[in-house]
Parts: C-alpha cells; structure tokens; sequence
C-alpha cells in the first residue's frame, strides 16, 4: 500500500504532479520533491491511497515534509488553482509568487514555526544592536534565538540593525531553538533586549476618535454585514476613509477572537503613514507586513505571522492577496482604482479582484476605498452589486479650490522654454511671501524628454527601442527610460553637424531648473526616480518637506500619492494634457484620478502655527483645454458626473466594464518570429472563438513595439461573457503551448495596459 500525493511544484510551467509516500500527508502540507535531478518545495493539493501497482511504484517519492509548519487550508489551496485557471498560469508559477523564497528554497529542519499565542517576544532597539556582540561566537542555539528574534548576524556587523528586522516570538517556537529558552529570553529582558507584548488585539495603543456621522453610518453598514458584503466607500483625501478601516478592523477582531484582517495599499514605501496609524491602533506585534521591499528573511517571518495566525492585521501591496490567512474576516482594498494592484509579470493577477474572489469564497466584507473608483467598481455600486458608502466631506480642513489656467492665453507662456504662467507665477509668489509650501507634479522625470535638432529635425531616439532618449542635464547623458541604454550628449548634431541642439518638452530637472531661476530665494527639492535612487534617500527628502525645509517640491506622481502635507497650500499640474490625449483608452480614467489625489495633498492645514489664517487651499492646472469636460468635472469636485460621462462612452466602444477581454502578448528578438506566431495563434483562435461568440481582433504592435531590441505584439479578444471568453482561453492556451514556438507569450486576463 501506498500513497499517492497530486503535488503542486514550485516550477513554472508545471501543473500537479504525482508522488508517492508511505504513509498520507495532509492536503496543504509543504513538501520538498524531487524534480529532474534537483529537488523543489511544493504543496500537497490532494492524496490517494493506491494498491502497489507498476504505477504507483514508478512513482518518484516525497523527500520531505514540513511537518511542523499547519497545513496551507483548503480555501487557499482554492485561491492558488483559481488564479492559475482564471489568469492562464500553471499552479507552479502561481506557488512561486504566492510562497515566499526562503520558504521555497528551504529544508523542514530549518523553519521553527509556531502556535498562535498572544503573549510574545520582541527585541528592543537596544537589543537589535547590542545583543549580538554580547553573544559573539558562544553558542549557535543562542544565536538561533538571537537571529528568530530579528538580531543581525555576525557577517552583518558594520550593517546597521533595520527595526523591521524585529520579529515577534511566541515562547513555543523559542523553546524549539534552545532548550533553556525562558531563562534565557527572561535575562534579556533584565538587560532591556527583549520585552514580552501582549498581543491580544484589545491591547490598543492609541485610543480611536469618535466618527462623523457619514463615517458611522459607514461602519454601521460594515459591522451590520453577513456573509459576502462588497463595500465601494467613495470619499475624497481626507474624508476619513483610513479612520472607517481601523474601526472596522478593530471590531472584526474584538467580535472574533482569532480574526484576521487583510488591509491592502498600492505601494507601501508611499504610504508610510498607513502602516503607522495600524501600528498605532493594534500594536505592531499584531501586524504583518507584505511587500517586495522586505528581505527575504522578512518575508519570511511576517509570512509565517500571517499564515499561523500570530498576525491580525496583514498589511501589504498587490503580493499580500496571495497570502494564506486562516482567520481571515475581512478585507480592504485601499486606494482600490490604483492601476499597481495589477501584477505585469508572471501570473498577471488584479490584487483588488482577488480581494473579492477571497471575500466571497469566505462569505466576508470586502472594502473597496478611494477618491475615484475605478469605472468597474463604480458600476458595480451603481447597479447594485456594491453597496455604496460616501463620505462627503473632509475629516479635518477643506477641499482645495480647482482652478484652471488657460496656457493659450498666457503671454509668458508663448517665450520658448517658458514654463510657469501668470497665474501659477503669482500662486507661487503668494505662497512664498507667506511661507507656505508649494507642490509641482509633472509625470516626466529628466531634463527634456528628447533631444533634437531644429536644422536636420534629428532627434535624440534610442538605438534599441521605440522610444526617445531622455536629455538628463545634471549629469549631460541621454537615457532610455525603458531599456536603460545610457550615452553622453553628442557636441554636435549627428545628422547634420550643427551644434544647436534643443531640449524638446520638459522634464522635472528643466522645472527645477526654471524655479530656481525664477525664485533664487526658495528652497526647492526634487522628488523623482532620479533623485531618490539611493536607499532611504525618499524618506529623507519628504521628511525635509515634513520638516517645513523645502518651500517648493517638484517631483514626478511619487509626490501625489499617500503623504499628508500639513503646510502645502497649493498643487499644481503642469500641462497634463498628454493624458487627455493618449491611445490607452483607460487614459481619462489615470488622469482624472491622478489629478483629484494630487489635489487631496493641499489643505490639509486649517491655520498657521502662529495662529494666522493660512491661505485658501488650491490646485492649478495648466492647460491648453480648459474647456475640456474632464477639467470641467474637476474644477466641480465631480468624480461621479467625470465616471457616468465615460462609462457612456464604454458602453458605446462595447469596452470593459461592459465586455470582458484577454490580451495575448507575443515577443521576440525576430520580429518575423513573433508576425508567425501570432498569426498560427489567430489560426487557431477562429474556429475556438466562433462558437462562443468571442470577438478576436487582429495582431498588432503594442504601444512600445521594441523594448531592448525584443519586439512585441499583441492580439485582443473581447467577449459579453466572462465564462465564454475563460472557455476560449483554456483550450487555446493548449493549443498555444503545443506550437512549441521559440518566441515569449502570456496570455494577461482583464489587461490594463495596451
Ligand atoms: P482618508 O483615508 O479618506 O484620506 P483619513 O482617515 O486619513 O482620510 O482622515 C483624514 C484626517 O482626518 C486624518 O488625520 C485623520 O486622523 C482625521 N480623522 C478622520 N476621521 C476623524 C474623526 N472622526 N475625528 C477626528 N479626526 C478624524
Ligand atoms: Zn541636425
Ligand atoms: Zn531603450
């Protein structure tokens, strides 16, 4: 008698494989398995007792297991062959993006795991930094205790110690690491190493202020729900939306004991003041957090926090959907519209759509929060199937007025290279005289975004890609934003000689530049790509903005999205018209969104320190259109008037929300190889896609169509039915694979990017 276990490998492009053990393991339980000559982690998704036929004995066996580590549950063994079916993928590259490396690529032996407890470890300040020296080379076990607390290893001495390092440590897992554990753990707290929380999640630190009224009916709607609940909660920056999450987490987890909640944010590094306003209201040891930023040995451990329950708050970008959560309560998907919820590599998932697949396969509340739903949501709460919670007005301070300055009208704008208008001109001055801060935003980082000549018409193009070089003046290079190709600026034209090259168009340097001509006695900062390469290098740059040191902050959308500015007054846009204007039908959409959050940064200050009156909060735009309706809709504060006019003209196009549509991406060196491919594709896509009424449309070259010398093409199908076109896809992407064809595909369900 044996056992035969269907294996889900950590190797892309493999579905289940069979193995074989002698006695059964649980489904959900990490393995380690041999494949090929190497030997890899998986997950048992089921087994079967099988009699010792020739087959079962042909059966390679399992190598080891993690016996120690509670299996992965059967609702997240659903999610991982969901999101493998629904997005095209093998369930072994879903494994790889779901499980974090080190938990991967390890031995059982290794991993300490633990129970659920509420009373833990956790290492101080002064233990991160002290208490490796102390230990020196005396003993592994307490280096084993040492490390699990977060402590940084002898080979990282000259490093310092990162507080995200510190790991909370139930007494259980310690135990597991050195026998003498509670002496030891016990003489470290006398010398102020470690301290012992407790982390029932009553323990809060900082109390919670009463709602607004719209916040309460809020939360009332939250609470009062059972089973599946999809919650769209529209309120602009600063309505108070963060404040309706905490309380609706905190009484999910005091209701049950045990819960867990998932908080989900578009990019963590921008959002700092998110995880510590959880941190505050729960306790840091009560929170996990999860982002590609972490090291792999912090993945690790807030992984390991989240999946054996130790976590009550999952804090993390698009990656965290995937992870496994017991006692999982609730969900909340903030800043939902954000386009980084969408992975663009790999299995290309919606993190937000996975919120709700999550949500209702637990039968639980799924928050879905922003200034400017995404167009699918905002039907989907139009028609019913969300249930709609506003928050009209501002928590504290007002809504900046919108103001629109029309560039055609503006004498100084029509000098060449002319950058700030009248009107912006005289914002700034006022701000300035009054010493309060200024935001410009342009979504162009470098000098110019190409270089050209006006005798030959010569322009600065990249050798391997279809795309300008970017004139960076700090450093005089040429750069290609997309394939990182890097050349000095030629002293002369190469097409003709002249030495009168021109930057066309303008880029945050060239800003910069022209406000510290124009204001000589302002402290300007700049916060784009560039400038905050340096690890830790954003950080201080906002914190100086924080400070009061910077009078005006240029910057790319990094400086639109999650800080609170207290002492900005004014935003605005330099010529975002491009956005209007674009092939990416979804580009309105951006737009409208960027620009009403970059509008939230201004006016969060009601008054001066000194007590005057500080001025009237505003956002500028500098447009060529400002009769445009999406600047209309703005100026109004009118997400929903901006949303009801584009969704009419979706419907018209027969787009999404209205249809449903896959994209097959082709690429290759050749480009002849990748026209072939596409076009056997197409062959094989008619008689697939006829009888279930999918539209295909023909191969086409994607907006950038040569990255790096690799050429890319894309076909589009589009059908009314999510199951119809999810039926095509699965039979073709068969079909596709059997062509055996040496160029790179993927099939991207539900595309945002064209
Ligand atoms: P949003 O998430 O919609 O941007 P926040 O929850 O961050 O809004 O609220 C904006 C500001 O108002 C924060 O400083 C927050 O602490 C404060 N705030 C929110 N709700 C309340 C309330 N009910 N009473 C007092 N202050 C509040
Ligand atoms: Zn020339
Ligand atoms: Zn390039």
């Amino acid at each position: 008698m044996c056992f035969v276990h269907q294996v889900a490998v950590d190797a892309p492009g493999l579905q289940l494989l069979d193995y074989s053990a002698e006695t059964p393991l649980a489904p959900g339980t990490l393995v380690r398995v041999p494949l090929g000559r190497q030997t890899v982690s998986g997950v048992v998704m089921a087994c079967t007792a099988m009699d010792d036929s020739p087959r079962a004995i042909a059966l390679r066996p399992i190598e080891a297991a993690f016996d120690t580590l509670p299996p992965l549950d059967a609702a997240w063994r659903e999610l991982l062959q969901f999101v493998a079916r629904y997005y095209q993928r093998a369930v072994g590259e879903v494994i790889g993006a779901a499980l974090p490396a080190q938990l991967r690529n390890r031995k059982p032996a290794d991993l300490a795991t633990t129970t659920p407890q509420d009373l833990v470890y956790r290492c101080t300040e002064a233990g991160l930094e002290e208490l490796g020296a102390s230990l020196a080379r005396r003993s592994v076990a307490l280096w084993r205790l040492a490390r699990a607390l977060g402590v940084p290893g002898p080979e990282a001495a000259d490093a310092p110690p990162d507080p995200a390092d510190s790991a909370p440590l139930a007494l259980s897992e310690a135990r597991s690491l050195h026998p003498q554990a509670r002496q030891v753990l016990a003489e470290w707290a006398q010398a102020g190493w470690v301290e012992l929380v407790d982390t029932a999640p009553s323990a809060a630190s900082m109390p919670a202020p009463d709602l607004h009224p719209e916040q309460a009916q809020a939360l009332q709607a939250i609470a009062a729900s059972d089973g599946f609940a999809p919650f769209l909660l529209f309120g602009v920056t600063g309505s108070g939306k963060t404040e309706v999450y905490l309380q609706a987490a905190s009484q999910v987890l005091q209701r049950k004991p045990g819960a867990q909640v998932l908080v989900l944010t578009p990019e963590i590094n921008l959002t700092p003041q998110l995880v510590r306003r959880f941190e505050q209201r729960f306790g840091a040891a009560h929170l996990a957090v999860l982002h590609s930023g972490l090291s792999e040995g912090q993945r690790l451990r807030h992984w390991l926090a989240a999946h054996t329950g130790r976590a009550r708050i999952v804090l993390g970008t698009r990656l965290a959907v995937l992870a496994s959560m017991p006692s999982l309560r609730l969900i909340v998907v903030d800043e939902e519209h954000d386009t980084s919820y969408k992975q663009q590599e790999g299995a290309r998932y919606s993190a937000r759509d996975l919120a709700l697949w999550r949500g209702r396969q637990l039968g639980i509340a799924v928050v879905l929060g922003s200034a400017t739903p995404s167009l699918e949501s905002w039907r989907a709460a139009q028609t019913g199937r969300y249930t709609l919670l506003t928050l009209t007005q501002r928590a504290s301070g007002v809504l900046p007025r919108v103001r629109l300055a029309d560039t055609r009208r503006d004498p100084t704008l029509r000098a060449s290279g002319a950058l700030i208008g009248q009107t912006l001109d005289a914002a700034l001055r006022q701000r300035l005289e009054r010493g309060e801060q200024s935001l410009l935003f342009l979504n162009r980082r470098g000098y110019a975004p190409v270089l050209s000549c006006p005798d030959c018409g010569w322009m600065s193009d990249c050798p391997h890609c279809d795309a300008h070089l970017v004139f960076h003046r700090t450093d005089r290079t040429l750069r290609c934003h997309h394939c990182g190709f890097q050349a000095a600026v030629p002293r002369a034209c190469p097409g003709c000689g002249s030495l009168d090259l021109q930057p066309v168009g303008k880029g945050t340097q060239r800003v910069e530049e022209a406000l510290a001509e124009k204001y000589p006695q302002a402290r300007i900062a700049r916060i784009d790509a560039d400038s905050t390469r340096r690890k830790g290098a954003a950080a201080s740059r906002f914190d100086s903005v924080h400070a009061g040191e910077v009078d005006i902050l240029v910057g790319t959308q990094m400086v639109t999205k999650g800080h609170d500015f207290q002492r900005v007054t004014l935003v605005a846009a330099l010529n975002p018209d491009a956005g209007l204007f674009t092939h990416d039908p979804r580009g309105p959409e951006r737009l409208f969104a960027q620009l009403m959050q970059a509008a939230g940064r201004a006016g969060r200050a009601v008054s001066d320190q000194d007590g005057s009156e500080a001025s009237a909060p505003e956002m500028l735009v500098q447009t060529g259109h400002p009769e445009h309706p999406l600047y209309r809709a703005l100026v109004a504060h009118d997400y929903p008037g901006f949303a009801q006019a584009e969704l009419i003209e979706r419907e018209r196009g027969g787009m999404p929300p209205f249809t449903f549509q896959a994209l097959l991406r082709a690429e290759h060196r050749s480009f002849d190889a990748v026209v072939e491919f596409l076009a056997a594709a197409q062959q094989l896509a008619v008689p697939l896609a006829q009888p279930l009424g999918v539209t295909l449309y023909p191969p086409i070259p994607a907006a950038l169509a040569r990255v790096a010398d690799v050429h890319r093409m894309q076909m589009l199908l589009e059908s009314q039915h999510r199951g119809a076109l999810q039926r095509m896809l699965t039979s073709w992407r068969g079909a596709l694979a059997a062509q055996r064809s040496r160029v790179r595909w993927a099939v991207d369900v539900d595309p945002l990017d064209f």
